[in-house]
């Protein structure tokens, strides 16, 4: 019997790259990418997993899909605002704005004024400085931790940073701030205890050798019951009379206190009290660009920036144009979700629940990774089978909701109201294409 191999029959490169789709795909895809495409489409018509004939509409849907990147946008629907999967905080659209306007040639380094070069990032310190009046100067950085290495480097390599043992946090992703400091050189001294610490331990610990006492607010975990903890404003004595810097690592990023947050710290407050330095991040309770934050004493902050390290951790320009965007313009969207009014996220859950005809429970939202661990944000979520959370995350939107307690919940709070009608959307087709394999239907 005759028996053609069927593998002779797969299309061959020169005709798949004559197609139209392909024409289509190189205004945005270059040689290189189509070429891949094709090959791994050809590949699995090789390995049997596609019959020769569906080469052809494999390859046009492959090139459709395929984007500039594959990150992909999610409508974050946890009810946790600065969610470090989904990447913390989205931009606000000034910052956006200011991100498209910098993404060219942009005068970050330059004074067009006289063509002679000028400080980097200059806006976004102006913006720091005016929200935060308490500081004499400030530094961007590319993140938080960036930020403590280059401080702790430049004020105690070879010497001794003083930290409470009940400090000393894992920041997510097994990543140890008591590692990261020691990889600085840095020698800790650690004092007290993990619940309490007190300022005679600190008294104890202060010396020669000592090159900073470094405060940390522990942003993603707290300590109830028999604790003890040294303030600030005590601290701050103590070290003005050694004459050794006080370091502040506030974590969050709030410039100035929130009545939402009463016990979260701010950079204003903490230099109010006493620290010579503070740290924080510009992509969580700030609701900016990824940045680590440096605001303090002048001549600190100058000795950091003049430290080799800095330029190694310097901010990108994109990132000091929507810092600079996010700290002088409206409130970003994480500051929005912080202070939505519970009212208002009832009256978009129920009518999406009443569309869907799916029930309505009182759900608590909160501010995650980022600050103020415990906190519960009161508000509304959709309680779904908790079958649909896989489909919600793969669909179109992708949607993360909260899997809990058995159930799929969908919290609006940190989903802009004009989005509404996507995870309508992306719910209604979910909940269809369960009910499909429920009935034994394909989805
Ligand atoms: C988040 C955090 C950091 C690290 O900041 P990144 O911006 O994530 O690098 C450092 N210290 C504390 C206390 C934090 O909460």
């Amino acid at each position: 019997m005759d028996h053609v191999d069927p593998r002779r029959l797969i299309p061959r490169t020169n005709d798949l790259l004559a197609l139209p789709a392909v024409h289509e795909a190189r205004k945005r895809l270059n040689e290189r990418v189509i070429r891949d495409i094709i090959q791994h489409v050809q590949e699995r018509a090789r390995r049997g997993e596609l019959a020769p004939g569906h080469v052809e509409p494999a390859l046009v849907a492959a090139l459709a899909a395929r984007r500039a990147t594959i990150l992909r946008p999610v409508l974050n629907a946890t009810g946790v605002i600065v969610h470090t999967n989904l990447g913390r905080a989205p931009l606000s659209p000034q910052a956006l704005d200011a991100l498209v306007a910098a993404s060219g040639y942009v005068d970050v380094e330059l004074d067009l004024a006289d063509g002679t070069r000028s400080r980097r990032g200059a806006g976004a310190r102006d913006a720091l400085l005016a929200a935060c009046s308490a500081a004499e100067d400030a530094l961007v950085v590319n993140n938080g931790a960036a930020a403590l290495v280059l401080a702790t480097t430049a004020l105690a390599a070879r010497r001794e940073v003083v930290v409470s043992r009940g400090e000393l946090v894992e920041i997510g992703a097994g990543f140890r701030l008591p590692d990261l400091i020691e990889s600085t050189g840095a020698v800790l001294h650690e004092v007290g205890t993990t619940n309490r610490t007190h300022l005679r331990d600190y008294a104890g610990a202060v010396g020669p050798e000592t090159g900073c006492v470094l405060k940390v607010h522990p942003s993603n975990f707290r300590v109830e019951g028999f604790t003890s903890a040294v303030t600030l404003q005590d601290l701050s004595s103590l070290t003005a009379a050694n004459g050794v810097p006080l370091i502040a690592d506030l974590g969050s990023g709030l410039l100035a206190p929130d009545p939402c947050l009463p016990h979260e710290p701010d950079a204003a407050t903490a230099l109010a009290d006493g620290a010579d330095l503070v740290i924080a991040s510009g992509d969580k309770l700030l609701g900016g660009p990824q940045a680590g934050l440096l605001l303090g004493r002048r001549e600190i902050i100058k000795r950091l920036g003049r430290h080799p390290l800095a330029r190694a951790v310097r901010a990108d320009k994109l990132a000091l144009a929507a810092l600079e965007a996010t700290v002088a313009g409206d409130a970003p969207p994480v500051v929005r979700s912080l202070h939505a009014d519970v009212g208002e996220l009832r009256r978009r859950t129920e009518a999406l629940a009443s569309a869907l005809g799916v029930p309505v429970v009182p759900h608590d939202g909160r501010v995650g990774g980022g600050g103020a661990p415990g906190v519960p944000l009161p508000g509304w979520a959709l309680r779904l089978p908790e079958g649909l959370a896989a489909l919600l995350r793969a669909g179109e939107p992708a949607v993360l909701p909260r899997v809990h307690d058995g159930s799929c919940l969908v919290d609006l709070r940190c989903v802009p109201e004009e989005d509404d009608p996507r995870v309508l959307e992306a719910v209604r087709r979910a909940l269809a294409a369960l009910e499909g394999a429920a009935a034994g239907r394909p989805g």
